[in-house]
């Protein structure tokens, strides 16, 4: 079969490859709907997880299912299903923990196009089919189904990571597509006023219809100080992290109030360590959390999350600013992806 691969740093190409194999407890899902993400672009062009060679990209995807292992039991041959970028092993202790992300090793959950291929290919395997997949619902095109494998829940997990409470106050650094969907998440959960961090105008206007309220430009000066300035002088109750990088800490420290929560998702791709201010840490006393997650994943998650676009209450439609229909634009979404121009949030490729 074919597949659009991370060649090795910095390289990327078409490569043949054997069809994956599916043991008792797996399925194999030949993709509807493709999507890449900037942690594709990490992963190649920053080296971000070490090297790799001929791993097949992509980890946003729905599909359809092909083939099921023996012990499979909720899904069939031809059934539409909707794949979360994040995969458990869901009888691993770290799942019975309450951290499935991290089953079997830290970030371990994360299997397409890191340890194994992606789904930028003609089939691609998913483990564990009963805990992984779910059915995609009535009425929601392919296209919106694949912002469901990761920003819709890589988003919301922002929300969740910084607890947003009614009417808060919550300060969201970045908003490409994952920071619009923390922007939805937090907006859900009954945040007051949003405050956003980004420049493109596409996405500051998607924002708006997200539930945004404010909006600043990193490239303006310090994040703290125009946020402060917006606040009159008030420290937000949340921050969530979606874009930046490891200084990016410092300000969300700087403008949080003691208790605060910070909910960081953004990947850092390159650095060595994240700083944090000592003294508007409360010289280590302040408590003010912060929590960086990968998001959970999971059929009953999955379900949940589509159930907001279903009863519409959340339209992942906003999103999809590059529509492509046929399997070799794979190629020029991740072009796009990796060149950020101004009027794109998130290409979408329809088989
Ligand atoms: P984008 O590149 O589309 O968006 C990044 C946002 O951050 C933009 O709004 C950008 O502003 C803003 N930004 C850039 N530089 C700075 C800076 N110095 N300070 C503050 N803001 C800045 O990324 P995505 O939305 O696609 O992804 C966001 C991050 O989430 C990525 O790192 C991605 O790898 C990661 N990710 C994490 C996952 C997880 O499970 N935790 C899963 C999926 C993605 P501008 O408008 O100027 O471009
Ligand atoms: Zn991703």
């Amino acid at each position: 079969m074919k597949g659009f691969a991370m060649l090795e740093i910095g390289k990327t190409g078409w490569i043949e490859k054997e069809r994956p194999k599916c043991g008792p407890m797996d399925a194999i899902v030949r993709p509807l709907a493709l999507s890449p993400c900037t942690s594709d672009i990490h992963t190649v062009w920053e080296g971000a997880i070490g090297q790799r060679h001929n791993m097949i990209l992509g980890h946003e995807a729905c599909g359809e299912v092909v083939e099921v292992g023996s012990l499979v039991k909720d899904f069939h041959v031809g059934d539409k299903v909707l794949v979360a970028a994040i995969t458990p092993d869901w009888n691993s202790l770290e799942a019975q923990d309450g951290y499935p992300m991290h089953s079997h090793g830290m970030l371990a959950g994360w299997k397409f196009s890191n340890f194994k291929d992606g789904v930028f290919g003609e089939y691609f395997h998913v483990n564990d089919a009963d805990g992984n997949l779910a059915l995609i619902p009535a009425g929601i095109d392919v296209t919106e189904a694949c912002m469901l494998s990761d920003m819709v829940p890589t988003g919301f997990h922002g929300a969740e990571l910084a607890d947003v409470q009614f009417g808060d106050t919550v300060l969201v650094i970045g908003i490409g597509p994952v920071g619009l969907m923390s922007v939805a998440g937090a907006n859900l959960r009954g945040a007051s006023r949003i405050i956003c961090v980004g420049t493109r105008p596409a996405c500051i206007e998607v924002a708006k219809a997200y539930g945004a309220t404010d909006f600043i430009s990193y490239k303006d000066g310090d994040i703290d100080k125009q946020v402060l300035e917006l606040t009159g002088g008030k420290f937000v109750d949340r921050v969530i992290i979606a874009g930046g990088d490891c200084d990016t800490f410092i300000p969300a420290v700087k403008c949080l109030k003691p208790g605060g929560y910070i909910g960081n998702v953004n990947y850092l791709g390159d650095g060595e360590y994240v700083k944090i201010p000592r003294s508007e840490w409360g010289v280590g006393m302040g408590h003010k959390l912060i929590v960086g997650g990968l998001m959970p994943g999971g059929r009953l998650r999955l379900e949940k999350l589509a159930s907001l676009v279903h009863y519409h209450k959340l339209d992942v439609s906003l999103l999809l600013t590059h529509k492509f229909s046929g399997f070799a634009h794979v190629e020029d979404a991740i072009k796009l992806m990796k060149e950020k121009p101004a009027d794109l949030i998130k290409p979408v490729v329809k088989m």
